[in-house]
C-alpha cells in the first residue's frame, strides 16, 4: 500500500535529466542526508551538486 518506490522520479540534481534505468550515481547529502542522484554524464564532468533540500553545494 505505502510501496510507491516505481513511480518516484529521480533526477540528476546537476542537469535535471531522469535518471531512472541509467547508471547514475546515488549518494546522501553530508549536511543533511537527503538522498541526490548525479548522471554518469554530470560525474565525468564534475559537475557541481545542490541539495534539493539544503542548497547545500559540493563537487
Ligand atoms: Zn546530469
Ligand atoms: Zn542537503
Amino acid at each position: 500500500m505505502s510501496k510507491s518506490e516505481s513511480g518516484a522520479a529521480k533526477k540528476c540534481v546537476s542537469c535535471g535529466i531522469q535518471v531512472a534505468g541509467m547508471t547514475a550515481a546515488t549518494f546522501a547529502c553530508p549536511d543533511c542526508g537527503t538522498t541526490i542522484h548525479r548522471c554518469s554524464k554530470c560525474r565525468k564532468q564534475s559537475n557541481l551538486y545542490e541539495c534539493p533540500d539544503c542548497s547545500f553545494r559540493g563537487p
